[in-house]
């Protein structure tokens, strides 16, 4: 496989503050301890695929240049690259409705989630060049997927209708001539191990899940008679986990110890950028920070699992998008609704006040660190001067 030098992206998106903060873990400012966790924002997946945007640009200078949609799930980043001279297909920033019509002479990039099936044999027979960003963790759950498929079983995708990835996944499923379900957590998951257990629960599971969680034609009774589960690459570990054994224990029920091997499959797909991240974020919030602050974007399931990680512990935790969020009412998205609302008295007013942050795998550290300032900022305290400007491209 080819390898892409990302230098250079790490360079453009660069933030002195965060550097300290990643070398050293903590850093104490009057009253305001910040702690940062072993490992948070760009993963291995978004640096290549930049590189790879990157090196298309160097390469193919003066030919029109296209994003299928969002590169990764992080509005700074997406627009950066549209100032950058690239434009969108599709999603918040394309100009119009209208599809444009497209030839050889353009360039097409496939974003690091992948891209459904269709769109991607519209794009072939249209001729255009296709640069495929798709990160190599999001082929493995494909790769399962066709293998569960070959064997019989229907596969149950642990992730969120409509997000990039699992769409993805779903065509390749229905491309493949085979069926899916997608269950979004653990109670999603409890009413489809109920259907599993007795079929009178059947009729509940159409209702209990999202409209669109089904594959074409679905049918209750015929199609969980073998199941096997992937996971969407970015979702929580700890309840990926859960909903393999919660299945298992379902399958068990209905067909006893002798009937698990052919009718139960579980394969982690979770990738090791998410899983590090979760990891790294659970042992800072054992620290027991006042406040738990992760940066990502609102659409980024990486971050909105992050923002998770806190709930066990009982520390408050927001999901913020960026230094425009964080005010005397700090702007955040609402874990259970997915609204985005607003808390007063976020930050305590005076005393010592331990904040702890994380950040998405597709957040930049630039972003980060005008968080981190505004925050500093706002508990009335000041940084080094070395360390106080932003120095940032976005
Ligand atoms: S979060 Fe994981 S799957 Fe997504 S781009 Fe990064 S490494 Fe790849």
């Amino acid at each position: 496989m080819k390898t892409f030098d990302a230098t250079e992206v790490r360079r453009s998106y660069a933030d002195p503050l965060v550097e300290r903060l990643r070398e050293e873990g903590s850093l104490c400012v009057g009253r305001l301890s910040i702690l940062m966790p072993m490992n948070f924002g760009f993963c291995w997946g978004v640096d290549r695929a930049l590189a790879m945007v990157e090196e298309a640009r160097q390469e193919k200078q003066n030919r029109p240049m296209w994003l299928l949609s969002s590169i990764i799930h992080n509005p700074f980043v997406n627009k950066d690259l549209r100032e950058k001279g690239i434009r969108f297909l599709n999603g918040p920033l394309a100009e119009g409705n209208a599809q444009p019509a497209l030839g050889p002479d353009d360039v097409v990039f496939i974003p690091a989630f992948s891209a459904e099936v269709e769109e991607m044999a519209r794009l072939e027979e249209e001729g255009v060049t296709i640069v495929d960003t798709t990160c190599p963790w999001v082929i493995k759950p494909h790769k399962r997927t066709e293998k569960y498929i070959r064997e019989g079983f229907t596969v149950v995708i642990h992730g969120t209708v409509g997000h990039d990835e699992t769409r993805a996944t779903c065509s390749l499923v229905e491309a493949s001539g085979g069926k899916y379900v997608v269950v979004h957590d653990l109670e999603e998951a409890e009413s489809l191990a109920r259907a599993i257990e007795e079929s009178s629960s059947a009729k509940d599971l159409r209702a209990n899940l999202h409209a669109e969680a089904f594959s074409s034609s679905f049918d209750i009774q015929n199609d969980l008679t073998r199941i096997g589960i992937i996971n969407q690459t970015t979702m929580l570990a700890t309840e990926s986990r859960a909903i393999g054994d919660r299945l298992k224990a379902a399958i068990l029920c209905r067909d006893g110890e002798a009937g698990l091997e052919g009718a139960f499959r579980d394969f982690d797909t979770i990738c090791r950028a998410t899983q590090d991240n979760q990891d790294a974020a659970g042992k800072v919030v054992k620290e027991s920070p006042d406040v738990f602050v992760v940066v990502g974007g609102w659409d980024s399931s990486n971050t909105r699992n992050l923002a998770r990680v806190g709930d066990g512990g009982g520390v408050p935790a927001f999901h913020i998008e960026g230094p425009e969020c964080v005010d005397d009412a700090i702007r955040h998205r609402d874990r259970s609704s997915g609204e985005i609302i607003e808390t007063e008295n976020w930050l305590p007013p005076e005393g010592a006040i331990k904040v702890a942050f994380s950040a998405g795998a597709s957040t930049p550290d630039t972003i980060l660190g005008k968080v981190v300032r505004r925050i500093v900022e706002m508990a009335g305290e000041r940084l080094p001067s070395d360390l106080d400007g932003s120095g940032t491209s976005v």
